[in-house]
């Protein structure tokens, strides 16, 4: 049974003519020939999915994908679905992105029903923004869905909470990225709150120069750090340390794209031994922390 078939209780409110026009019979998106749907696809594991992506899935004529689509995830296109990989290795383009702009216009001008899938949220470092100036530009309308970024989908199944009370009041999503001027300029002082968590994407590569720039404005260089390869995956590996020895890790440990770099003491809040399978605390030997008692003692916990 397919997903759009077993939602069926969804109550759709009265329409305009408008917008009736890009649903179907359960109040829900429905993808036209014609139309481009930019899809989210999470980190990778196919749980993490929307049912608003996968309702597109199953809808494609045709699937755009990445690099950092899974394999899981393809596995869901529909069996007549035309795959065309316009993966993109670090730095090396396998298509350009004003090709790939270019495909989507005229897959969806040749009729089709065209799926653009993106790892993790196309609107966070994935380009979809542009992809989607261009097809409205040309005249193609396009369906955009969100998917669960990295930053959250890897760190939820690492055991990181991105804030937690008392320990990290705010996060950042930040790029790891060299420009194209092969400098870093990131705007290194607010990065250094000893309350926020950092999250580098594209990272791996210039780890050295992230973690040199992090204490030389001002972190502790014993602040609590992770490093996450290939979250929510079969493949999923977590190795944690300080912002000093990050880079000997990725030494060390031969770490490669794709990676999420995360800076924080919320790293170690839910002790390592808690997670022996991603995405699940075994509550076995856990010991309980002060904080959590005195809160339930009914003290004010900051
Ligand atoms: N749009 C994507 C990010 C694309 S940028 C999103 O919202 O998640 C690519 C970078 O994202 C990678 O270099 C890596 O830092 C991170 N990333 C994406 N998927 C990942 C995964 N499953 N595990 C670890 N890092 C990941």
């Amino acid at each position: 049974m397919t997903t759009s078939q077993k939602i069926t209780s969804v109550t759709s409110p009265t329409l305009s003519s408008d917008i009736s026009s890009h649903v179907n019979s359960h109040g829900k998106s429905q993808l036209k020939s014609g139309e481009v749907a930019l899809v989210g696809s999470g980190p990778g594991d196919a749980e993490l999915l929307t049912i608003r992506a996968m309702r597109f899935i199953e809808q494609a004529e045709i699937a755009i994908y990445d690099r950092l689509v899974s394999d899981e995830i393809l596995a869901l296109l529909p069996k007549d679905c035309e795959r065309f990989y316009v993966g993109k290795e670090q730095a090396k383009h396998c298509v350009p992105q004003d090709k790939i702009n270019q495909i989507l216009v005229d897959q969806a001008k040749l009729g089709k029903k065209v799926l653009r899938l993106k790892g993790g949220d196309p609107f966070i470092f994935g380009r979809g923004g542009e992809e989607a100036e261009f097809m409205l530009g040309q005249g193609v309308s396009c369906h955009i869905c969100p998917g669960v970024t990295a930053a959250s989908g890897c760190t939820t199944y690492a055991g990181i909470p991105l804030t937690h009370r008392g320990v990290a009041q705010g996060c950042t999503f930040i790029t790891g990225h060299m420009q194209n001027n092969g400098q870093l300029n990131l705007p290194w002082k607010s990065l250094t709150c000893p309350t926020q968590t950092v999250v580098f994407y594209m990272g791996i590569n210039t780890l050295p120069k992230i973690a040199e720039q992090l204490v030389r404005h001002g972190r502790d260089i014993n602040t609590p750090a992770a490093l996450i390869r290939k979250g929510t995956q079969p493949e999923q590996r977590t190795y944690r340390g300080t912002i000093g020895n990050l880079a000997e890790l990725v030494e060390k440990h031969n770490i490669t794209p794709p990676t999420l770099i995360v800076i924080g003491d919320v790293v170690n809040q839910l002790t390592e031994k808690q997670l022996t399978i991603p995405g699940f605390l075994n509550a076995k030997d856990y010991v309980v922390k002060d904080n959590i008692v005195k809160e339930v003692m009914g003290k004010v916990v900051a």
